[in-house]
């Protein structure tokens, strides 16, 4: 059974976020831990987070995904913002100790025109500090369209951070395939090639999830500009080709295409009846 399903606004309490997962034909789904541009963190509620654990295993989730917010970047000039990254995500990983099994993804953050050797050893020291040996999360470096200073947009560089990092072998990777086509790799024209260099620079043991994603924009575009599946660069076609590749249809793939959920679920039973033969 592929696990699919789509972003949730998180805005209702775990549990209430699986259920609203089973409505849209998910089984399984991605949502922030907090609000995604605050910095500020909900009380951890461990029986709501208990109800959610029983009901992902009673209807056979794969793993989700809690989604670091978008105001984090641990490669800032500013040692402060470095510092609430840190904040951030460690108070986000004491929240998914109640979830343990599951991943949690993050940007890896944008330089700012400090250069790409300082900005990945900054996000290898802010993943030193908070992914602590006891943690049961992995937690995932998400391929990103490479715009402006962002890290990211090129395999090369989550494997810096990956060397960087003493903690590096604990960390996976999320694979967003607007971001990746975007970031100039042909997941369209040529899959087997993208994987083949994914595999040949990060290792294919390391992607542990996948955002599936049509893009507004050409390969190598670098503007990270999700659309709807189908009605992209990528196409529809491509996308069945990546959830149905033999080294990828295990992992979780998680829509963010902008639309609700109703339009997710409307893609989720599109795709799930493509699938079968
Ligand atoms: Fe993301
Ligand atoms: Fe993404
Ligand atoms: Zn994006």
């Amino acid at each position: 059974m592929t696990y699919l399903g789509a972003h949730l606004s998180s805005s209702r309490g775990f549990y209430k976020m699986g259920q609203a997962a089973l409505a849209i034909g998910a089984n399984t789904f991605q949502c922030f831990v907090r609000n995604p541009r605050g910095a500020k963190a909900k009380a951890i509620d461990p029986a709501d987070l208990a109800r959610l654990r029983e009901l992902m295993a009673e209807h056979g989730f794969g793993p989700i995904v809690a989604h670091a917010p978008y105001i984090m970047n641990p490669c800032s000039r500013d040692e402060g913002i470095r510092d609430l990254a840190a904040r951030m995500m460690s108070e986000d990983l004491a929240l998914m100790e109640h979830l343990p099994g599951n991943y949690y993804n993050f940007h890896p953050g944008s330089h700012v025109g400090q250069g790409l050797e300082t900005g990945c050893r900054q996000i290898a020291d802010m993943l030193d500090r908070v992914v602590t040996p006891e943690r049961r999360t992995m937690v995932l470096l998400e391929t990103m369209a490479g715009k402006g200073s962002e890290i990211g947009g090129r395999f090369e560089e989550l494997r810096m951070i990956l060397d960087l990092a003493s903690c590096g072998d604990r960390l996976g990777v999320c694979l967003d395939t607007c971001h990746v086509s975007d970031g100039g790799y042909d997941i369209a024209g040529d899959l087997d090639g993208v994987l083949t260099e994914f595999d040949r620079v990060i290792g294919l043991n390391r992607l542990k999830a996948v955002h599936i994603n049509d893009s507004m924009n050409p390969v190598g575009s670098h503007k990270d500009r999700h659309a709807l599946i189908g009605q992209g660069t990528i196409g529809g076609e491509a996308i069945l080709r990546v959830i149905s590749h033999p080294a990828l249809r295990e992992l979780p793939f998680i829509l963010e295409t902008p639309t609700d959920d109703a339009g997710h679920g409307e893609e989720i039973r599109r795709l799930r009846s493509a699938l079968r033969p």
